[in-house]
């Protein structure tokens, strides 16, 4: 390719561990949508490898390649734990990818999805649409526009699960990562329901999931993350933040879990019922980045 054609080439970067002097980046083949939004830098492009992508403020949020392993393992891995889920409560998720895996759940009732930027949502639907796949349409879904911190305090509702699907610790998302927020989910559980949170890779953002971890040591009597590694979401296996009362859910056995599988009837392309118990195995590291201070 001549120099001039390389130039002419883009290549976004993947900026969220710059601080770490660690950068990634992406062709990006086609720009399909970019906008500095009221509430980020929103940019949806083409990359021969990963399909479409979705980048919020240089983080990589979603890629057509990847996101069926975090979006299942988001949302099954709560759901087949607790085994009689009714109403889901999604903060953030803008993209749509998790309301998409609740929705496949036909014996969940209700789901209000709460994301704060309108703009994420409106060019998802029309730029993303394998990754919402129609779930927006779904009679079940109360989409809310509004910041998930303050909805948690002003909503009245209970849910059976809450899964927060947010950004990372910077610009809006910074609010997801914060004890009054934890405060508010936690009270909008159900009783038995299990709050899930997207806690970025450990390896590379190990105070991120201390963090959290911290405040769901005060806010609930089982506080631990389970893995899966999104290859997007770079530098190791991507943990998801596990706060609930009911010490059962952890520890649901390898039956129940094929057995509500099966009776769920749902094809998947990652979940299985071993890879959800797995998944609560966790290395040392990160078991050492949980242990309190
Ligand atoms: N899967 C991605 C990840 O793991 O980083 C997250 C995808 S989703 C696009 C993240 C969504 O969180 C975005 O749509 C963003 O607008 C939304 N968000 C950020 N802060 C929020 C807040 N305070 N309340 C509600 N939604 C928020």
């Amino acid at each position: 390719m001549s120099d001039k054609a390389l130039s002419d080439e883009r290549w976004i970067e993947e900026s969220l561990h710059k601080p770490e002097g660690f950068l990634t980046s992406y062709r990006a083949d086609k720009v399909l949508y970019e906008e500095k939004t009221s509430e980020q830098h929103l940019v949806i492009f083409e990359n021969a490898f990963f399909g479409r992508m979705m980048a919020l403020d240089g983080a990589t949020q979603v890629t057509e390649r990847d996101e069926f392993i975090y979006h299942e393992m988001m949302t099954h891995v709560p759901i087949f734990a607790h085994g009689a889920v009714k109403r889901v409560l999604i903060i953030g998720g803008g993209d749509g990818g998790i309301l998409r895996e609740v929705v496949r759940h036909k014996d969940v009732e209700h789901v209000t999805m709460v994301e704060i930027d309108p703009a994420v949502t409106e060019f998802s639907k029309k730029q993303l649409t394998s990754v919402s796949a129609g779930a927006f349409d779904d009679p079940r879904l109360n989409l809310v526009f509004a910041d998930g911190a303050k909805f948690v305090h002003d909503c009245p509702d209970s849910f059976d699960v809450i899964i927060v699907d947010s950004t990372d610790p910077v610009g809006p998302g910074e609010v997801l990562f914060r004890e009054d927020f934890y405060h508010g989910a936690e009270m909008r559980l159900a009783e038995g329901g299990v709050l899930v949170t997207q806690n970025g890779v450990p390896f590379m953002q190990g105070s991120e999931l201390k963090g959290t971890m911290e405040k769901f040591g005060r806010l609930f009597s089982v506080a631990t993350c389970y893995l899966a590694t999104i290859p997007t979401y770079v530098g190791g296996p991507m943990a998801m933040g596990w706060g609930t009362d009911n010490n059962q859910l952890t520890d649901v056995s390898l039956a129940d879990l094929r057995q509500r599988f099966k009776q769920a009837d749902i094809a998947m392309r990652y979940y299985t019922p071993d890879v959800h118990k797995a998944a609560f195995a966790l290395p040392q590291y990160v078991i050492d980045i949980m242990a309190p201070a």
